[in-house]
């Protein structure tokens, strides 16, 4: 499905750790790969990061984008016995936070560590043992025996992630941690490779964003969008496939893994862009998924859209299972699929390619 050195690129993504507020490490992997085909690499000072293809001053400038943060936790207090509190990064999940094995990230390397649950034996049932944990009673062990010896080496405001890493559940079927969205900077990067190799076709700028942050509140998309000033964006993240018991559709829609990437409609995505993307992928006879967009599209869509005087939009969502867990699986017919749906859909853009509901 993809060449040995891309499925590398994927793989060593995956499992390089980038918390959000601490994504550097994942964004040296991106860079170092996008910069082999980009003309130009380019980073900002909180550490987004992007590639461009140059192809004429004169003509539109289409951005693609994925964001690079990933869910994690941060210590918050140690216990004069040694143990660590925690808060979330972003939107971790707490009831599944228990009995892991976490790496916490350190000046001096990786701490391993794992959350505290008590054994089903000692639960106080009556005083609320067993039931759906809070992040205040989420704690992690690091073998320490006071907390100077934890001190030693483990500081407050260190971020942690869950030691999980990924593997393959079928040929087709991908499993691991983060890859909300870690699969999508590695698909806004293998659409740049292909549109660097398919250059005599390309009729406009293109410039491939990986963005920190997102998981806070879409802050790198917003920093990155008002530097790069594109015409349009094409935006990439994961939605949530709602083809797993216990999920009502009439409440969530349905989105089934392995069916094709998913188009947003309504609230950022601009109705043009979303047609024009939709057409493309009719003539490749692609097949696509649809979902309504309420108020927030919950992605850097969101941070993108009404930047300077407004950037056309559409966000192209890859199916996932399980989100927010570090067992987050998708389908890798689907991260194909979008691949090609961006790249045929730069492609089909005109030099002097504009989105205007009025016109
Ligand atoms: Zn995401």
């Amino acid at each position: 499905m993809f060449l040995e050195k891309e499925q590398e690129f994927l793989e060593e993504l995956l499992i390089t750790p980038s918390p959000t507020g601490f994504e550097s490490a994942g964004q040296k992997v991106w860079t170092g790969y996008v910069d082999e085909f980009a003309d130009e690499v380019q980073s900002d000072a909180y550490g987004s990061a992007s590639g461009k293809l140059n192809t004429s001053f004169d003509v539109a400038t289409v951005m693609l984008e994925a964001h690079c943060d990933e869910i994690g936790m941060i210590v918050q207090h140690i216990t004069e016995d040694g143990y660590i509190y925690v808060n979330k990064l972003g939107g971790s999940d707490s009831t599944i936070a228990r009995a892991k094995r976490v790496n916490i990230h350190t000046s001096n390397g990786i701490v391993s560590g794992v959350t505290g649950n008590t054994a089903i034996h000692l639960q106080d049932k009556k005083n609320g043992g067993g039931e759906q944990p809070k992040w205040k009673d989420i704690y992690v062990d690091i073998g320490a025996a006071n907390k100077e010896e934890a001190l030693e080496l483990v500081q407050i405001g260190d971020p942690i992630t869950y030691a999980d890493d990924f593997d393959y559940l079928s040929d087709e079927i991908l499993s691991g941690r983060a890859l909300d969205n870690r699969i999508g900077g590695f698909m806004i990067a293998q659409v740049l490779k292909n549109l660097n190799e398919r250059r005599d076709e390309l009729n406009v700028n293109v410039v491939a964003l990986n963005s920190v942050q997102e998981e806070v509140g879409g802050y790198g998309a917003r920093m990155m969008s008002y530097r790069i000033d594109p015409d349009m964006a094409l935006v990439t993240d994961v939605t949530h496939a709602t083809d797993t018991p216990g999920i009502d559709h009439k409440e969530h829609g349905l989105v089934k893994l392995g069916n094709g990437p998913a188009m947003q409609h309504g609230g950022a995505n601009h109705p043009k862009i979303v047609e024009f993307v939709e057409q493309v992928g009719k003539d490749q006879e692609m097949s696509l998924q649809h979902e309504a967009t309420s108020v927030r599209t919950g992605t850097d869509t969101d941070s993108i859209f009404y930047q300077k005087t407004g950037i056309p939009s559409t966000l192209i969502s890859l199916p996932l299972r399980y989100m927010h867990s570090p067992v987050e699986t998708a389908s890798m017919k689907d991260v194909q699929a979008l691949i090609e749906l961006m790249t045929e859909s730069v492609l089909a853009m005109a030099p002097d390619q504009t989105f205007h509901v009025l016109k």
